[in-house]
């Protein structure tokens, strides 16, 4: 009888013994998942950001970019793109250096992201000195005023820039580009009318914003009425 007994609270023991294991290795095992869980999503923010500017970067823009294209067609609400570049940017670093030309990249990034706080907007680096600005739901209107809102407030800036064929000091040159309905653009097509816009700005003499003008006819084939 006492045998029995004791070989059941040995039983006990060992099987307490066995449960406690598995429950701090599961534990051990959640904690894991939790650090690998958040080390993967610093990763993605971090892929996603630009390492000089510290802006949204031109892999997270190409991504929103589609996702907001698709998005205004099903809803059928307007998409404006503005696309911007520092003026006689070259001839600033030729004057001041590359690291001041860096630092001045920084501020101007920065007055950029804050020109567009609303939730929705993304303001990213598109490459070199030029960023780009996806606006959900705001027409071409709207977005000409926002893209010169920006534009003076990197005139505000008073980033001196003797080497401007413009003015005394850093300016920014602008195109936009939106979707309206009937007129429907890929990504791609929005990127190269915004592109266009941003041509004809500083072909009209820089420190200013053009918008594009989508052509008269729809660009899908109408349905014709059927004449027998
Ligand atoms: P425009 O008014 O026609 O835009 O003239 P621009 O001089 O700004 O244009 P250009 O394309 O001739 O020169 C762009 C310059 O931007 C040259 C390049 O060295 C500079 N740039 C691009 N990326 C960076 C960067 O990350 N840091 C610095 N410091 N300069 C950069
Ligand atoms: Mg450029
Ligand atoms: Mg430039």
């Amino acid at each position: 009888m006492v045998w029995i007994g004791a070989g059941i609270l040995l039983a006990a023991a060992v099987f307490s013994v066995v449960v406690l294991y598995f429950w701090r290795t599961i534990r051990e095992l959640e904690a894991v998942r939790v650090q690998l869980q958040q080390a993967n999503e610093r990763l993605t923010r971090l892929a996603s950001i630009d390492g000089l500017t510290g802006i949204a970067n031109r892999r997270h823009f190409d991504e929103t970019l589609a996702l907001e294209v698709r998005r205004s067609q099903r809803e059928g609400h307007p998409l404006s793109l503005i696309l911007c570049d520092i003026d006689s940017f070259k001839p600033y670093n030729d004057s001041y250096g590359h690291a001041r030309g860096d630092d001045t990249l920084k501020r101007v990034a920065q007055t950029v992201e804050k020109t567009f706080r609303r939730a929705g907007d993304l303001a990213a680096r598109y490459g070199g000195e030029e960023f780009a600005i996806i606006l959900p739901g705001i027409d071409g209107k709207q977005a000409w005023l926002f893209a010169d809102r920006l534009r003076r407030n990197v005139w505000r800036l008073a980033i001196h820039n003797a080497g401007s064929t413009v003015a005394d000091r850093v300016t920014l040159s602008a195109g936009v580009a939106t979707t309206a309905p009937g007129c429907i653009y890929a990504a791609d097509e929005l990127i190269e009318a915004a592109d266009a816009a941003l041509y004809l700005a500083k072909d009209n003499g820089r420190n200013r914003v053009e918008s594009h003008r989508p052509p008269e006819t729809p660009q899908f084939p109408e349905v014709k009425a059927r004449t027998g």
